[in-house]
């Protein structure tokens, strides 16, 4: 495995000046393979199986984070938080010793990766709406807080209410996840036959390439537009090469066979709800 793990490593080098789609593609099988060894070769006395695996905290689903406008719906403002109360859950997490995790973590944890760290906590913000980069980016800096971004790519760099590629790369220099959530934020479970294959490849496939090719890193995880799926569109996000998928349905349990199905839970600016969500 160290061999095949070597090679790997200096073809995708090799790739690095080259050809630059290739290079993640081998990236991610170096990636794998490094998975493989640590499953297989250390800490396999002390862990238990992979399939035994599940850990049980909350994931959070944040949208907007920006102070309300005249204009917005009551609706609407389920989906808003203002700063300053995004700064006052993340200080009761921060003070309260959570402990900051991204989904790839928990991935690589089910998977039979890594431990988690004590208390863990993971912070999701769905879409790529700019004020996650104008308000709650700072709020995050400051506490010293990782998150998940699942953005989907279609707007972004174009349409001014969304990041830009530039805000994207600098949030994932900053140790910020960055997962895919589509190209069109379509219903992919009404995406299955004929020409719309080319459709939901567009929303998996390319998306991903997309992101990859703009951040420089690989991109294993995919927050599904309006939490709809089904088995055809599960298989072809594992085919693709993510390794965790995630949905809205509430829950706090996740399991090393519902990788492909992470429960998840919105939040609102109700700090008495995000406490007992918390807890
Ligand atoms: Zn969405």
């Amino acid at each position: 495995m160290k061999k095949v793990l070597t090679g790997l490593i200096m073809l995708a080098s090799i790739l690095a000046v080259t050809d630059v789609s290739l290079t993640f593609y081998f990236q991610k099988l170096a990636y794998s393979a490094v998975q493989d060894l640590g499953t297989k070769t250390v800490d396999t006395a002390a862990k238990p199986a992979p399939e035994s695996r599940q850990a049980h905290f909350p994931i959070l689903v944040f949208h907007h984070i920006r102070d309300y406008q005249p204009s917005d719906t009551k609706n609407d403002r389920t989906f808003i938080i203002p700063p300053a109360d995004f700064e006052k859950q993340l200080k009761y997490l921060s003070d309260n010793d959570y402990s900051f995790i991204t989904i790839s973590q928990l991935a690589d944890y089910l998977a039979g990766g890594n431990d988690l760290p004590p208390k863990p906590i993971a912070i999701t913000f769905d879409d790529g709406d700019v004020n996650q980069y104008t308000n709650a980016f700072l709020i995050l800096k400051k506490y010293n807080i990782i998150a998940t971004f699942y953005i989907f790519v279609n707007p972004i760099g174009v349409s001014k209410n969304y990041l830009t590629w530039e805000e994207v790369k600098a949030m994932s220099d900053a140790g910020m996840e960055i997962g895919s959530h589509g190209w069109y934020h379509l219903f992919l479970d009404k995406l299955s036959d004929g020409q719309e294959l080319a459709e939901i490849d567009q929303e998996i496939v390319k998306s991903q390439a997309i992101i990859e090719q703009q951040l420089g890193r690989p991109v294993v995880s995919f927050g599904y537009p309006f939490g709809t799926y089904n088995d055809d569109v599960v298989a072809r996000i594992k085919a693709a090469g993510y390794n965790s998928a995630r949905g809205i349905v509430n829950g706090k349990t996740h399991r090393s066979d519902s990788l492909f199905n992470l429960k998840a839970y919105f939040i609102t600016a109700d700090f008495d709800r995000f406490i007992n969500l918390v807890k």
